[in-house]
């Protein structure tokens, strides 16, 4: 049966993998052809969920990390078959979760309805170009990878041991609906760093081995600091000093648990009359954390709570409000949002007492090379004086930049040049309309252009976790599998 229609999904990490075992779940008005396209090795992955030397956790209890909404403890219930002692508070492998989303895929593949088409594909998408005449999409692959490379097949196999995929260089797909899941841009440049030896632009691009006696200076002291240091204390037997200086300093707190039910509507009514200003708004998150405390709770309660109605909250507030918001209060927001298990927190705690981490709040002025190693001057939070470090490494841990005027990514590139796609004036993604849809640069919302993953925060501000971005890859499959799809379609025509 020829399929009626295509649907290309483009990057199989978290949000793509999930988009498609929706998809694959789901009835379809037409018989539906699915093709799920990936540059690396490993599909469901992404860079939280790979294998990697070091057995980093997961920094969300097992009990809420399932993919699927409607089935909340999914992904305890695989984990138990593997660590029958496991339990919905326990903080688990991060690589466990990327076999966890494996497994779902291809659960959803087996049982697909006998009219949808599943294809993965090992490849690099360069563009996703506009047909003139309304008909969908040409999407252009890189000369990469193909299904016929040795290590190509966990993306290669279909549930019928077929290999999928096989691919000429240069060729291009036709698609009348485009998912991107591109994922986690790398971390912004750092002026001054151009020409240094010594210095890893993004920590997750390639294993980072730490040699006994290092002094390394990591940039940022979020989650990603936190990851690099835990996992340079293993590999190099805890003999590296590592110094980690960002603008506050501040350190993710730990996770704990607790319960969900302390706030209620009148709690998201007061949020939502005091979302007009970005310090009205901070006054009352304050007054609701505080509150919640008193009443015997956590603060992480409140939190979440507002966590959960963040995108009407960021919606509400005027752009002048917003830039105040990111500038003065995001680094606080982050910082309390997202926590460490205890276990990892405990760790860097030991590193800290014995003087094998220090971190520090200030500003970088330079870098300087020096024979092998890296001068860095810098500034320490409300003093005047400069201070020098000299380092053998600078790790940049800023995390992801979602700046994509400067990205170098071509497919990004590509979007920005057709205008199919805009940067936010806030530089924290792209323009999304409903269920994801690309705004354009006349602002129009596409009826079949999409995009799902940690840049919908510019529209949504939380956005990056897998609790947020599993509910936006579930409305946007059901949405493209409903018949209200084939009214899209015959109105684009
Ligand atoms: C280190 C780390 C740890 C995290 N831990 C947690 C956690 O414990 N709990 C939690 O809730 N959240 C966590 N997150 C957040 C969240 O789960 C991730 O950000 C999520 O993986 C994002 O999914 P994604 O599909 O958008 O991106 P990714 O999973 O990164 O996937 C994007 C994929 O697209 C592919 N791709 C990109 N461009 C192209 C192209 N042009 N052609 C072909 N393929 C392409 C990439 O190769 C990649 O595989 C973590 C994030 C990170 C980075």
């Amino acid at each position: 049966m020829s399929p009626q229609r295509t649907i290309v999904i483009v990057g199989a990490g978290f949000s793509g993998t999930l988009v498609a075992a929706n998809l694959l779940r789901s009835q379809h008005w037409a018989t539906t052809r699915i093709v799920l396209i990936e540059r690396s090795a490993s599909v469901a992955r992404g860079k939280a969920y790979a294998d990697r030397d070091h057995p980093y956790l997961l920094n969300v209890p097992a009990g809420r990390m399932s993919a699927d909404t409607n089935s909340p403890l999914d992904f305890l219930s695989f984990a138990q078959h593997r660590i029958p002692d496991a339990t919905a508070e326990d903080f688990l492998p991060r690589a466990l979760y990327g076999q966890y989303l494996e497994a779902t895929l291809l659960d959803a593949e087996v049982s697909a309805p006998p009219h949808v088409q599943f294809e993965r594909l090992r490849d690099d998408v360069c563009a996703v170009e506009k047909i003139g005449d309304g008909s969908g999409y040409r999407v252009r692959l890189s000369n990469g990878h193909t299904s016929a490379d040795s290590d190509a097949h966990t993306l290669g196999a279909d549930s019928n041991g077929r290999t999928l995929g096989a691919d000429t260089p240069g060729r291009t797909l036709h698609a009348d609906d485009v998912v991107l899941a591109l994922g986690n841009p790398p971390p912004g440049p750092l002026p001054g760093t151009e020409e240094l030896q010594q210095y890893v632009s993004d920590p997750w691009a390639q294993p980072l081995k730490f040699s006994p006696n290092e002094t390394v200076l990591l940039i940022g002291s979020g989650l990603t600091m936190v990851d690099v240091a835990t996992a340079a204390a293993t590999s190099s037997n805890e003999q590296a000093v590592i110094h980690s200086i960002s603008r506050h300093g501040l350190v993710p707190p730990s996770q704990t648990q607790f319960s969900h039910s302390a706030c209620n509507g009148d709690s998201a009514s007061m949020l939502r009359a005091a979302s007009f200003s970005a310090l009205t708004l901070l006054r009352s998150v304050r007054a609701l954390a505080a509150e919640t405390e008193r009443r015997g709770g956590d603060w992480r309660e409140a939190v979440t709570f507002i966590r959960n109605i963040a995108p009407a909250l960021w919606q509400r507030l005027p752009a002048r409000e917003k830039r105040r918001m990111l500038r003065h209060v995001r680094p606080y927001w982050d910082v309390h949002r997202h926590r460490l298990p205890s276990e990892t927190l405990a760790k860097l705690n030991r590193l800290r007492h014995r003087q094998k981490l220090h971190i520090h709040a200030g500003r970088l002025i330079r870098f300087e090379a020096v024979g092998s190693q890296i001068r860095v001057t810098w500034r320490a939070r409300g003093a005047h004086e400069l201070q020098t470090l000299l380092v053998d490494r600078v790790v940049n841990c800023t995390g992801p930049d979602y700046n994509v005027r400067r990205s170098s990514d071509p497919l990004m590139r590509s979007l920005l040049a057709q205008g199919l796609a805009v940067s936010d004036s806030h530089n924290l993604g792209i323009r999304t309309g409903q269920y994801g849809a690309l705004i354009d640069a006349q602002g129009r919302a596409s009826a079949s252009l999409f995009y799902v993953g940690p840049m919908l925060r510019a529209d949504h501000w939380e956005a990056t976790a897998a609790q947020e971005l599993r509910g936006h890859a579930e409305r946007l499959a059901s949405y493209l599998a409903a018949p209200v799809g084939r009214m899209r379609a015959t109105a684009t025509a």
